[in-house]
Formats: structure tokens, sequence, C-alpha cells
């Protein structure tokens, strides 16, 4: 289908609100992950390294005797002590409990009450801050530009006297690796995952405005087909005028004339008709409170009785099949079930040659009042069934329109099926007949 501008700027908007949406919806999220990853991650590592303060504190202030001493037990305590700056090589035996301040990125730090220090333990980083504190939260820089989270204690000797401060700390390098992983992700990643979201979206769109660029394209069609449709009639009736005028006329002629006018007057109606129906039935949701209840039998009969004269005219027998034990009812508006099942029988007869058969058979299933019109016609070929039910729609449009046929027929006799909540089926052999079936549910089934 060729689609036009307004269709694909309809798609552009549909797909960037769409991936805008979504972009501020990832966007957000990945905000989410990056902020609840970094501070889940600070906690447990503020938790580890308090707990390891503590543990230190807990075995140290017992060993503790003057203030600013380190007693020869702290060296036991802690075996990769180095008293100032001291370069310390790694001690031969390790404590399990204190494993953590042996590996890499961790310290441990004594300062005296005047922030002098007096040993450390584990890594030295160059040049980070002698503090005092013991409140300082956030991260520490060495020399080298590493970050470090360092915890404070101030240590008290045993009896109870300030003995200097405890402070140990580890290294932010693997923390802050894993904060730049998330945001290169995030920076990096984004924008790709974007390109497939508005990629997506495109599609996405097209899908939704698939039906619409359809429904667009089937009321182009209608409104084309209504204009030719239109144009025949009153271009017959236009050269007819003009001939008469133009011309010295008869009365018989000028009879002749009105007659031609109001054959042509009369196959506008029709279609006029024939399209108010349609766009009523399309515009109307069905109201069941309006339908009555309406004998299939009745139907049946008047209306084999009705055509019968046009079979005859035709040379074709017509028929009807139905169980008189049987009385058949269903609800629905009973003008328009006639006109479902006249315009079958119409065309069951319009298009069987002379000497062909024309039967209407009603009977019923379980749930269902069937009614099949059968003629042993020209038939349909396979391609052309689907299409027969299409608005204007004619296999011989000559042929349908010398009998005064628009091709709406058999769409008004589907729409009808349609809103009675039933359906019009057909099965057709190519020169050898068809067979219309009309199924429309049970209000109730009675026998007498
Ligand atoms: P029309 O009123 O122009 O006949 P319909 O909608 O009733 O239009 O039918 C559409 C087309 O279906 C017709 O042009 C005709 O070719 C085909 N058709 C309908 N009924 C029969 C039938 N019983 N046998 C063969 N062809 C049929």
């Amino acid at each position: 289908m060729q689609k036009n501008r307004l269709f694909n700027l309809s798609r552009w908007r549909l797909a960037s609100y769409y991936a805008g949406v979504m972009g501020l919806i990832l966007g957000f999220c990945g905000l989410a992950v990056y902020e609840m990853t970094s501070q889940d991650h600070w906690r447990s590592l503020d938790q580890e390294l308090t707990s390891l303060a503590g543990t230190l504190h807990d075995g140290l202030e017992p060993l503790l005797g003057q203030p600013g001493q380190l007693e020869p037990s702290v060296k036991q305590f802690l075996p990769n002590l180095c008293l100032g700056n001291q370069v310390c090589s790694p001690p031969l035996q390790q404590r399990h409990i204190l494993n953590a301040t042996q590996q890499p990125g961790y310290y441990v730090r004594f300062l005296d009450l005047n922030g002098q220090l007096l040993a450390t333990a584990g890594e030295n980083p160059p040049g980070l801050a002698f503090e005092r504190e013991t409140t300082r939260q956030y991260p520490l820089t060495d020399q080298r530009g590493d970050r470090y989270h360092q915890v404070s204690l101030q240590l008290k000797t045993v009896t109870g006297q300030p003995w200097g401060y405890l402070k140990v700390g580890r290294s932010l390098t693997e923390y802050d690796h894993h904060l730049d992983t998330i945001e290169s992700f995030l920076v990096f990643g984004l924008p790709i995952v974007m390109i497939g979201v508005g990629l997506a979206s495109w599609w996405l769109a097209g899908l939704a405005m698939e039906p619409v660029y359809r429904s667009y394209g089937q009321i182009q069609q209608f409104t084309a087909d209504i204009a030719h449709e239109l144009r025949t009639p009153i271009t017959a009736i236009q050269a007819t005028l003009e001939t008469t005028l133009n011309t010295e006329s008869s009365s018989e002629e000028v009879y002749n004339t009105i007659q031609i006018l109001k054959r042509q007057n009369c196959r506008l109606t029709h279609l006029i008709n024939d399209l108010l129906l349609l766009s009523r039935m399309d515009l109307k949701t069905v109201n069941q409170n309006q339908f009555t209840l309406c004998c299939l039998n009745d139907l049946v009969s008047d209306l084999t009785e009705e055509f019968s004269g046009l079979a005859i005219a035709a040379g074709v027998s017509l028929s009807a099949k139905l169980d008189s034990q049987e009385i058949i009812w269903v609800r629905g508006e009973e003008e328009q079930l006639y006109r479902l099942v006249g315009d079958l029988i119409s065309n069951a007869i319009h298009y069987t040659p002379t000497g062909g058969r024309v039967q209407v058979i009603l009977e019923t299933d379980k749930q269902q009042a069937i009614i099949k019109v059968q003629d042993t016609g020209i038939g349909i070929a396979p391609p052309q069934q689907t299409r027969i039910f299409d608005r204007f729609y004619r296999v011989d449009t000559a042929r349908s329109r010398q009998r005064g046929g628009a091709g709406l027929g058999l769409a008004i006799a589907q729409a009808i099926a349609v809103k009675h909540q039933g359906s019009l089926t057909v099965e057709s052999e190519l020169g050898r007949g068809s067979l219309f079936t009309i199924q429309l549910p049970l209000p109730f089934s009675s026998c007498f």
C-alpha cells in the first residue's frame, strides 16, 4: 500500500514518543540501579571496616598500659606491625581473625593523642593524612590519587585513660572500578540500547499504523467505487436528457425517455438506500432489545413464493425444503432477515442458467438455525469466493450491472448475518453451482 506523507509523519511521531518514553524509563532505571549498587557496596564496605576496627579495638585495649606507648604484646597481637615509618617485612605467622589487615589495600594506623604516627600495619598509602578526628566519613586520597575509606576509633588504656587513636582503612580502588564499570555501561550501553529501542519503536509504530493504513485504503477504495457507481446512471440520465432536448421528439419517444430516466433513478435510489443501510449497520451498535422473534419457516415459505415468478421467468426450478413439524425461531429484525435470504435466492436464480435448480433448505443443529441456498448455477472460482463479500466486488461486472446489481448485495447480507450474531459462508465449484449457508443463533428451539 502506498503510504502517504501524513502516515509516515504519524509513524515517526509515534515511534519518537515511544522511544522517548522508553529512553526516560531506561535512563531512570539505570540511574536507580547505579545509585542502589553504589550505596549497597559502600554500606557493606563500611560494615566490614567498622567490624574489623571494632575487633582490633576490643583486642588491643586490654594490652595498652601507658598513653602513646605500644607494649610488645601489641606486636604479638598484630604481627605485621611497623613502628613509625619503618619498612617491615611481612610476618611469618598470620592470625586468622586479622587476616584482612594483611591483605593488599588494607592498613591500620596508631596515632598518639597529638596525632603523631606511632605504628602502622598492612599497606602504607603514601601521603595519606593523619587526622586525629574519629568522625570523618568521606573518602581520603593519597599522593597517587587512590581513594581510601577509613574508620577511626579512640583507644583507651586498661585503666581507662585516653591512649591515642586507631585508624583502619581500605583502598576504594576495587569499589571505584566496580562503579566505573556500571557507569561505562550506562554511558556507552544506554545509547546502543536506545538505538535498538528506536528501531523497535519504528517497527511497533508500523504495526500499530497498519490497521489505520488498511482502513484508510478501504475508505479510499470505497469512495472511488461509490463515485464510479453513481457516475454511470448520472451519465446515462445526462445523455438521455441532452438527446431528447436537442432533437424533436414524438410523444412516444418522450415517454421512452421518461421510462429510461425512471429506471436510472430507481437504480440510483436503490444504490443510495443500500449505502445508507450499510453505513447505518457499520455505525450502530447492536441493540438486541429491538429484535423480535421471527419464524424462519414463514420467512422461507414467503420468499420461495415471492421469487417463484422470477424463477419461472428464468426457467429455473425453485423449491424449499423444510420440516413442517419443526418451527424455527430466531431473534432479529424481520425486514433485514427477509433481505438477507431474499438476496441469496435472487442471486441463485440469476446466476443459474435455464433448466437449473435452486433449493432453499431450513434446518437446525443444537444451537443454530441453518438456512442454505443451493443452486446448480455457474459457480464461483476459489480465489473469488473470499472477495464476493467485499463491497462493490462483482465477478462479472457487465452481467451484474445488467440486473441492476452494484456488488453490494452480499456485503449487506453478510453485515446482516453478523449483526444477528450469525455468519454467512459460501462453498462453490465453478460450473457446478454454489451453496450459501446462513447460521443464526437459536434463542430456543421448539418442536410441535
Ligand atoms: P450483485 O448485486 O452485483 O450481484 P452481490 O454482492 O450480490 O452483487 O454478488 C457479488 C458477486 O458474487 C456477483 O457479482 C456474482 O458474480 C457473485 N455471485 C453471487 N451469488 C452467486 C451465485 N449464487 N452464483 C454465482 N455467483 C454468484
